[in-house]
């Protein structure tokens, strides 16, 4: 018996094993979840085909969130094959990769659009979408955001900003999705090795500073994430919404 036996839930986000989202899906799959996933393009098909597959998924949809035809067809699919839907991972973040090394002040019109509107916006079209499916379930969605939302961390530039109005989206959501029973909230990671964490120069650095800082003097890993979601998704957090959770082993209290 798991604590998510019979819930429904979608991943958007998994480009490989290294992958936060991916160890979201675990996490919820080993407590009775079933899951669909969404891949971005051809190349990652062939990754998450079978990573979904490993853990029974049978709904494995394309879907480039800043394409509202594509989104449509993911949700109206699980509306037909499902009929409803209890959980969202919004596990997505995308910018050019000069605008994660040059300085924010360089940043192009077109770079500060495609950053926000991949990286933000997409939580509110989804949840949106997410939210009919939802109608009397409790449904519950989680996003992952991090610290440069809140101070300068060098290099992440128009990710940072793009982290703000994502932070801030999850409470005007959840003021908006309350009334219906829906919760949203963030969860705020310290770094991890992913294949996005590789396209912010001076990441390495990052990881081996926050490690010398953070009270538990270590970093994070991505179960530690997933861990985190699970309980945020479940029960156990179901007075909690609007909220953005630190699991960066205490790194953000920290002042000198
Ligand atoms: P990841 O494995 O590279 O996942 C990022 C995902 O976003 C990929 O699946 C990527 O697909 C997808 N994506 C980008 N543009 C998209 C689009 N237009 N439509 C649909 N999907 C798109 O990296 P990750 O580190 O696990 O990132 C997951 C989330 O965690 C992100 O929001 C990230 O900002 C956040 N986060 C990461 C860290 C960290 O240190 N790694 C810390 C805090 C928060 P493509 O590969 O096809 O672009």
């Amino acid at each position: 018996m798991g604590i998510l036996d019979g819930r429904k839930g979608i991943i958007f986000g998994v480009a490989n094993e290294r992958s936060i989202a991916w160890a979201i899906a675990r996490a919820l799959h080993e407590e009775g979840a079933e899951l669909a996933f969404t891949y971005a393009g051809e190349i990652l098909e062939k990754r998450v085909r079978p990573l979904a597959g490993s853990i029974g998924a049978k709904i494995i949809l394309p879907c480039d969130v800043t394409k509202d035809q594509e989104i449509e067809r993911v949700f109206q699919t699980l509306k037909g094959e499902w009929g409803g839907l209890d959980i969202l991972i919004h596990a997505i973040a995308y910018a050019a990769k000069e605008d994660l090394s040059q300085p924010y002040l360089q940043t192009s019109r077109e770079g500060f659009q495609l950053a926000l509107d991949v990286s933000a916006y997409s939580l509110t079209v989804l949840a949106r979408q997410a939210a009919q499916l939802m109608e009397g379930r409790s449904g519950s969605i989680v996003t992952l955001t991090y610290l440069g939302s809140e101070k300068v961390i060098p290099n992440y530039n128009v990710m940072g900003v793009a982290k703000a109005a994502l932070e801030a989206s999850v409470r005007y959501l959840a003021h908006d999705l309350g009334p219906r029973g829906v919760r949203i909230n963030a969860i705020s990671a310290g770094p991890v090795k992913t294949l996005a964490a590789a396209g912010i120069a001076g990441f390495k650095e990052m990881l081996h500073y926050s490690a010398g800082r953070a009270p538990l003097r270590r970093n994070i890993d991505a179960e530690e994430v997933g861990r985190a979601a699970l309980f945020l998704v479940s029960e156990m957090a179901s007075a909690i919404t609007g909220e953005v959770v630190h699991v960066d082993a205490g790194y953000n209290i920290m002042g000198m």
